[in-house]
């Protein structure tokens, strides 16, 4: 039974380098590349970070169920794709999903068994100074993005953990030792069901004639 991991954080809160981190030490689990029809930024490259579409091709798939949850994120489109989650079923892989919370509330009621994470930084002060050191942002940009944070760290009560991202090192141990935990209670459940066979070939022996 595959897992699915729910990652969601406003942006500035480092939570790119903490998936990275994560994704780097357990390098079987499967990265969701979400569609967006935002233009990619700095260094992004089409079907890493993202899968570039225009709206009607977002539109389009909307239309056809691809997604398995989409929502409106800023001025853009942000959707994850069916096949990321069918193929983690398939292969027996855990997914994880970098998601906002609209995203993360969408895919909770489909998946109620999913784990989700919200990462958030220390303050409103050091998220501004964050948004701010990535360069290239208007201070409307910032604005908006310092409102959006807001209303997101409100819903923070929506997730099963919480990880305020003050010390980089200490919140990338965090997030693997959550994860972790949650793979090692799934296998747990598989051991379970293996004692159980185990202790059925013990029960046929003791119930045959002469024993
Ligand atoms: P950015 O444009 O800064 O990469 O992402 C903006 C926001 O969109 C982030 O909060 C990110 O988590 C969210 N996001 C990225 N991909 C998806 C997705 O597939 N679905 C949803 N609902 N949100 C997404």
């Amino acid at each position: 039974m595959s897992q699915i991991f729910i990652i969601s954080a406003p942006s500035g809160s480092g939570k790119s380098t903490l998936v990275n981190s994560l994704l780097a030490h357990e390098p079987d689990l499967i990265f969701s590349v979400s569609y967006t029809t935002r233009a990619p930024r700095g260094q992004e490259q089409d079907g890493r970070e993202y899968h570039f579409v225009t709206r009607e091709e977002f539109r389009r798939m909307i239309a056809a169920g691809e997604f398995i949850e989409w929502a409106q994120v800023f001025d853009d489109y942000y959707g994850t794709h069916r096949r990321y989650v069918d193929q983690g079923r398939a292969e027996g892989r855990d997914v994880v999903l970098d998601i906002d919370v609209q995203g993360a509330r969408q895919l909770k009621e489909k998946i109620p068994q999913a784990v989700s994470i919200f990462i958030l930084a220390p303050s409103r002060e050091e998220l501004e100074k964050r948004l701010r050191a990535r360069g290239d942002v208007s201070d409307a940009v910032i604005r908006k993005r310092l409102a959006k944070a807001a209303g997101e760290i409100r819903n923070f009560g929506q997730y099963d953990y919480v990880l305020v991202n003050d010390d980089l090192q200490a919140a990338s141990e965090r997030l693997l030792w959550i994860v972790r935990t949650a793979r090692l209670r799934a296998a747990d459940e598989q051991v379970q069901a293996r004692v159980r066979r185990i202790l059925e070939t013990f029960e046929l022996e003791e119930s045959e004639p002469g024993t």
